[in-house]
């Protein structure tokens, strides 16, 4: 199977570090122009559009926060401006503010909701209005859009200690399926990945030294993830090589949402 992105334009959020990074470098890889969105750390994100080009690619950094409605409008007319239309959008921005609930404060739970869900939205909804201006170009893709949310497994599995960052992914799953059921005629194809375990500054103290032994007996599969195995999955879900896949969620967990405590007779 042979996938190529070429001539789509793809807008991935959170793309200075991590999963998102990941992502703009493999749909780059697969041919498309990449808007590298980042929210406070320009170098980096700089510094990834200059490796894309040099390596034949097209890509611009584009600041935006993605909890706000100026910046994501702003940052969606960036995208228009450098490549003239959009074909694919990964919402992977993400953060964490981690505490018992009964400590947790409200910034914290507002912050993460922010972000985590309001920024999805935000995102979607501008996708939503370009690939209905644009209308279908069956040249590019089968598709007149695709949207990839990034999720997590916490969209499924509780987090004691959590509770802010798994109600906005569990909230990330309905908005979903709900967008998916409403744009499907429209052939916008929306979907999730819900990442397990995937080293990145995200989850560092988790993935590495003791820890990362002790994260192992949650992964059937006996690996910490890395980025690629994200990126492959969003280069495959932003193809025509999944064109008949809309509404669903892809775990890429190495099998962390079998619930491998009950391995053992629970
Ligand atoms: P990361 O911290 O490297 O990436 C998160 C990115 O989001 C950063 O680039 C950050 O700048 C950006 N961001 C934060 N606030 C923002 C804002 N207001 N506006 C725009 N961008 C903002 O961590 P990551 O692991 O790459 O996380 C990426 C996504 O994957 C997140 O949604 C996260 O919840 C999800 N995820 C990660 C894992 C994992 O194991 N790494 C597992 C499940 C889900």
């Amino acid at each position: 199977m042979h996938i190529s992105l070429d001539k789509q334009v793809a807008l991935v959020t959170g793309a200075s570090s991590g999963l998102g990074a990941a992502a703009a470098r493999g749909l780059a890889e697969a041919g498309a122009a990449v808007v590298i969105n980042y929210n406070s750390q320009p170098e980096p994100a700089e510094a990834l559009a200059e490796e894309i080009k040099a390596n034949g690619g097209q890509a611009i950094a584009v600041a935006a926060d993605v909890s706000k409605e100026e910046d994501v409008l702003q940052l969606f007319e960036a995208t228009l401006q450098a490549f003239g239309r959009l074909d694919i959008l990964v919402a992977n921005s993400g953060l964490q503010r981690d505490a018992a609930t009964v400590d947790m404060t409200l910034a914290d739970w507002n912050k993460v909701l922010d972000v985590n869900l309001t920024g999805q939205f935000l995102c979607a909804r501008s996708a939503l209005r370009q690939f209905a201006a644009q209308g279908p170009c069956p040249d590019i893709s089968r598709a007149t859009g695709k949207i990839i949310h990034m999720s997590s497994v916490h969209q499924l599995i509780p987090w004691a200690g959590h509770a802010n960052y798994a109600a906005s992914k569990g909230g990330v799953d309905l908005l979903m399926r709900s967008i998916a059921q409403e744009v499907g005629e429209q052939k916008i194809r929306v979907n999730s990945i819900a990442p397990g375990a995937i080293a990145t500054a995200i989850n560092r103290k988790a993935t590495e030294g003791d820890a990362a032994q002790a994260l192992l007996k949650l992964i059937p599969y006996a690996r910490i993830g890395e980025g690629v195995d994200v990126a492959n999955a969003v280069v495959w879900l932003a193809s025509d090589a999944s064109d008949y896949v809309h509404g669903t969620t892809l775990f890429v967990d190495g099998g962390m949402s079998l619930y491998p405590g009950f391995k053992d007779n629970g």
